[in-house]
């Protein structure tokens, strides 16, 4: 733990990278599986069948429909196992399952960020993976300590600049962007987001709830502009001169990116000198687990294997831009293009472990 650094092996791939259509517009769309269905389900269950099991795997999912639907048709085409998506933002689609108790007609709990993931753990919703499939292909770093769910893609929360303004010689890692020489130069987005909640626990865990607070009050100092509401729009506030240097998540530029290649931006790892503060990128993941009152688990373990192998892994990241969890498997020339780095080594799940004390700190620190 603490500042150890392992070296990304950061690849590329050849799919065909899905646009990542905008995510605002998530609906809910509505699951068809009935208690009568499930009922239904465990009669064809007690009748012997020569064909593998066809029972239905419902996914509750925060992330975007047209990004991940492509993927699961493609693993029910090589499994025979259908799949149901009910989308939602992850608070809600957590507060349903807890609602619906025994009944919930999920299986599967698919999700961003490491923070939400373990509060979905806490809050009593998910059982053990059991997998030795998913224990081999996902390294230890990106899955739950109590093996209640595990990563499957990567994002990188690193700093982004605007090189007519600031030279890459001048930025280091998250703590300099403290310093004075940033005041009137920084944006960063709201505190609510539980994407910085995650980087500042991370801080906590290297550097001290002091330390790390003397470091959010000299971002706060530094702020060239109101907290932004999400990453795409501080993006588009470095480029059009408002602020000089910011956080955000690695495939929101790649995003914009895709749709514009001149984007005038920069990406830049942080953290990669041998300071004592240069633990390394910030890194998350999406990950999923399979809910405690599942009534189909072994569907639900299966699928998560599957987006855990090879194969869909490189889809699976490449469709937003996002990195593998799997090692060995290539990522997209895209974001080969940025080049390999160091990312923070320490265990995801403290991201939620220490997620209250980071947004308390937070708010002391002024952090809105
Ligand atoms: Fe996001």
């Amino acid at each position: 733990m603490g500042t150890a650094k392992a070296t990304s092996k950061l690849g590329k791939n050849k799919y065909t990278l899905l646009s990542a259509a905008i995510v605002g517009a998530l609906t809910l769309v509505g699951c068809n599986k009935t208690d009568d269905t499930k009922a239904a389900d465990a009669d064809a269950q007690a009748t012997p069948t020569t064909e593998a099991s066809t029972d239905v795997v419902t996914i509750y999912s925060s992330r975007n429909e047209q990004l991940i639907q492509p993927l699961l048709d493609k693993f029910t085409e090589e499994t025979g196992t259908p799949v149901e998506l009910v989308t939602d933002k992850a608070p809600p689609l957590m507060a349903r399952i807890e609602a619906e108790g025994e009944n919930t007609p999920a299986d599967m709990l698919l999700t961003v960020d490491a923070g939400n993931l373990w509060q979905a753990g806490e809050m009593g919703l998910l059982q053990p993976l059991g997998s030795d499939v998913v224990n081999t292909n996902v390294p230890e770093k990106y899955r739950s300590s109590k093996d209640l769910w595990t990563g499957l893609s990567l994002r990188a929360r690193t700093i982004f600049y605007d090189p007519a303004k600031v030279d890459a010689s001048e930025l280091s890692n998250y703590a300099d962007l403290a310093d004075p020489k940033w005041k009137g130069r920084l944006c960063l987005r709201t505190s609510q987001k539980v994407y910085n909640q995650s980087l500042v626990a991370s801080m906590i865990e290297h550097f001290g709830a002091e330390r790390t607070e003397e470091i959010v009050k000299g971002w706060v100092e530094n702020l060239a502009a109101p907290v932004f509401s999400n990453d795409t729009k501080l993006l588009e506030a470095i480029a059009s001169g408002q602020c000089e240097v910011g956080i955000a998540n690695s495939y929101y530029y790649g995003r914009i990116l895709e749709e514009n290649p001149d984007f005038p931006v920069k990406i830049f790892w942080a953290g990669q000198g041998s300071g004592a503060e240069d633990t390394g990128t910030h890194v998350n993941v999406s990950g999923a687990g399979i809910t405690k009152n599942a009534s189909n688990p072994e569907g639900a373990r299966q699928l998560i294997e599957w987006l855990s192998s090879d194969t869909a892994q490189a889809k699976y990241a490449s469709a937003d831009k996002e990195f593998p969890v799997k090692e060995g498997v290539d990522e997209s020339d895209l974001l080969r293009s940025w080049g390999s780095f160091n990312q923070d080594d320490i265990n995801v799940t403290i991201f939620g472990q220490r997620q209250a004390e980071a947004v308390q700190l937070m708010d002391r620190a002024g952090y809105q």
